[in-house]
């Protein structure tokens, strides 16, 4: 039901959790406090327990989470203010606005618990006929349409993005994609844990495929089907470490070659099909696996197709409908994968269903309450501060030659910053929204997006759309188009917060905003030029110097053991660990800066500013995790983990070191000390 965020490249400061949902059971609102530190722990030990030990230890996981920490407190909170707009407008009144009606009826619709549960599969009935009905392989090709149509993206993904080398223009891209394991090494690894979660995985497709109506007797086969064919897709994808290179996803080419490599797919038929303006060339993310869906199509029977099919579709819709898929869905999804015990209230997946579907008009109203107009330069006013940071930072490398400073600095003044909201809010007219029609509503919604994506192809891109919505609590960079992209939602506290004083102000938020300007020169920013074109801008002995840099990173960060004896992927975390690094540094130049003037600043709750900055900066990331969750983020989440965000980044730093006095030889020292900005 969801479309996921289909863009090859987006740098975020976190990544939402997969699967289930937060769920508040929030005994204070998320906010800087010193209630929250545990000050019997040592600071040149263990920061995060330091800084976090008294949070962590009042908060536990609540049972429908499988994270809980201060970003999702904050979400939880907007949620909740979220939830009052919607209660509100869905309220049948004639005098509603027709935002107000869509919104209102989408939600009250999703809400509507004994209606969906007396409807049952009946919602969709019309599309389990329609795959029923295939009598062929070429008639495949229409479903293919359909179903992306309706965000059910079976086999591949496909989508509009900015042009790698010409980034002004949108073009078609083909990618992999149609698995239902949360990422391609699942169906692969020899530990006994993923044989075993494979093996669960397959018993819960069995389950879904009964629950839709087919016996018993049929169904183990064709559970073992669809594995067969997401294992074959798998095998072809890329990993999650290749990705992020995007001179290994950016393979440009004509209609004719990609038909070349997948000739059982009806191509020109499948674009026009979606509606897409003409166009003659494409970018092919991954070559190889389109080679492999070849084959899959020309070995697979129709039957098992016609399945695999039908397991997409049930999957995507079980959100929405009757109490058993729901409870199935979230057995695996939920219990298996992450270790939550108990699905979150209605309410908050309904919230969550209007804010994935119709987010732009649910952001409207809540920018309208919670992102008052001063609030917008307020932000802006700080982020030039630390993009003028960047500037000197830059400046004062010693492993850096003017050349590539030169271009470095050129690439900082074109970066743009959008914040809060979008100037213009996107026009949902066109979408249909009929109370009772939960399932109905969400198919509609979602192809009004992948339409308006569709339209894209050709066209020039319009760097004023953003792609999180204003309450999203998490805030991005984007290499293609040189801009970072503040939403309302996280412009809240604890990460800013006019009721305290600037030094947990720039720990935090500013610590946010160094964050994602850093993302323009990581591993993989930094490939991008000031246009957002992927060109080289670097001398080869100063991109030599960045990389030996980069490795200190590497071998930092996959020495860390977010639980048990799983590490932390260097590569994979590599860009975030160097944006959290530069970030922390920038934003800490912020503060010194602002304190120029201050000779002596006053100690608050016993503490210096730079002492609060680190603690402001730590307590964004107070959290507690189920080791199920520990486990998938370690293998999917370019992220790394709360505590290792904070020891790791902080390990690093002099300055850290001075405003606490740590010495030489304590875990909080590290040697040797990692820095590239
Ligand atoms: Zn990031």
């Amino acid at each position: 039901m969801r479309l996921m965020l289909l863009f090859l490249i987006l740098a975020t400061i976190g990544l939402a959790q997969q699967g289930t949902a937060q769920s508040g059971h929030t005994k204070s609102g998320p906010e800087f406090s010193t209630a929250n530190m545990n000050m019997t722990a040592n600071p040149c030990v263990d920061f995060y327990q330091y800084a976090c030990g008294g949070w962590m230890a009042e908060n536990p996981i609540p049972a429908d989470q499988s994270r809980w920490g201060t970003f999702e407190q904050l979400a939880d909170q907007n949620r909740t203010i979220l939830r009052g707009i919607l209660e509100k407008a869905s309220v049948d009144d004639p005098k509603r606005t027709p935002v107000e009606q869509k919104i209102g009826d989408f939600y009250a619709s999703c809400m509507d618990e004994s209606g969906i549960d007396k409807l049952g599969i009946q919602p969709l009935d019309p599309e389990l006929k329609r795959i029923d009905a295939i009598q062929s392989k070429d008639q495949i090709v229409d479903e293919l349409v359909h179903l992306h149509l309706i965000g059910v993206a079976v086999l591949f993904n496909f989508y509009a993005s900015p042009d790698f080398k010409n980034s002004t223009q949108n073009i078609a891209d083909v990618d992999q994609g149609g698995l239902g394991l949360p990422d391609r090494d699942y169906y692969f690894k020899p530990d006994a844990k993923s044989v075993q979660l494979r093996e669960q995985y397959v018993a819960h497709v069995r389950k879904m495929l009964e629950l839709a109506g087919e016996p018993a007797a049929k169904s183990a086969a064709d559970a073992d089907a669809v594995m067969h064919i997401e294992t074959a897709l798998a095998m072809g994808a890329l990993d999650r470490v290749s990705r992020r290179d995007p001179n290994k996803t950016y393979h440009k080419m004509s209609i004719k070659e990609l038909e070349g490599l997948s000739p059982s797919v009806d191509w020109p038929k499948f674009f026009a099909g979606l509606g897409t303006p003409t166009f003659s060339d494409l970018n092919v993310s991954v070559p190889d696996f389109f080679k492999d869906l070849n084959q899959v199509l020309a070995n697979t029977r129709v039957a098992d197709l016609k399945t695999y099919l039908r397991w997409h579709l049930l999957h995507s819709e079980a959100p929405l409908l009757a109490k058993p898929f729901l409870d199935e869905n979230f057995h695996y999804y939920g219990q298996i994968l992450t270790g939550t015990t108990q699905l979150e209230p209605r309410w908050k997946r309904c919230v969550r269903a209007t804010d994935d579907d119709l987010g732009f008009a649910l952001g409207q109203k809540y920018v309208e309450q919670n992102f008052p107009p001063g609030a917008k330069a307020r932000v802006l006013g700080m982020v030039q501060e630390i993009e003028t940071m960047l500037g000197q930072d830059i400046q004062s490398l010693d492993w850096m030659t003017a050349t590539t400073k030169q271009q470095a600095v050129v690439k900082l003044h074109a970066v743009t910053n959008k914040i809060g909201y979008p100037d213009k809010w996107r026009d949902y007219s066109g979408v249909k929204i009929v109370r009772g029609e939960a399932v109905g509503n969400d198919e509609r919604a979602t192809e009004f997006e992948v339409r308006r994506g569709m339209s894209k192809i050709g066209k020039p891109v319009d760097r004023g759309e953003w792609t999180m919505t204003p309450p999203t609590v998490n805030a991005y960079y984007s290499p293609l188009q040189n801009n970072i992209n503040f939403p309302a939602g996280i412009l809240q506290p604890p990460f800013f917060d006019n009721r305290k004083d600037a030094a947990v102000n720039y720990g935090a938020i500013g610590s946010v905003m160094g964050h994602e300007l850093t993302h323009g020169f990581d591993d993989q920013g930094r490939q991008f030029d000031a246009e957002g074109n992927l060109q080289n801008w670097w001398t080869t002995d100063d991109a030599a110097e960045f990389e030996k840099r980069a490795q200190c990173f590497i071998d930092e960060y996959s020495a860390f053991t977010p639980v048990d004896d799983v590490h932390l992927n260097g590569k994979l975390t590599l860009g975030e660990n160097t944006a959290d690094n530069g970030g922390v540094h920038l934003a800490f130049m912020a503060l010194m800066k602002s304190l120029e003037n201050t000779p002596q600043p006053a100690k608050i709750d016993g503490f210096t500013p730079q002492q609060r900055f680190f603690l402001g900066y730590s307590q964004v990331w107070c959290q507690n995790v189920r080791p199920e969750a520990s486990r998938m983020r370690a293998q999917t989440d370019p992220h790394s983990d709360g505590r290792d965000r904070v020891n790791g980044v902080l390990g690093n730093m002099p300055e850290f070191r001075e405003a606490f006095a740590c010495h030489a030889g304590q875990p909080m020292v590290h040697a040797p000390a990692c820095r590239v900005w």
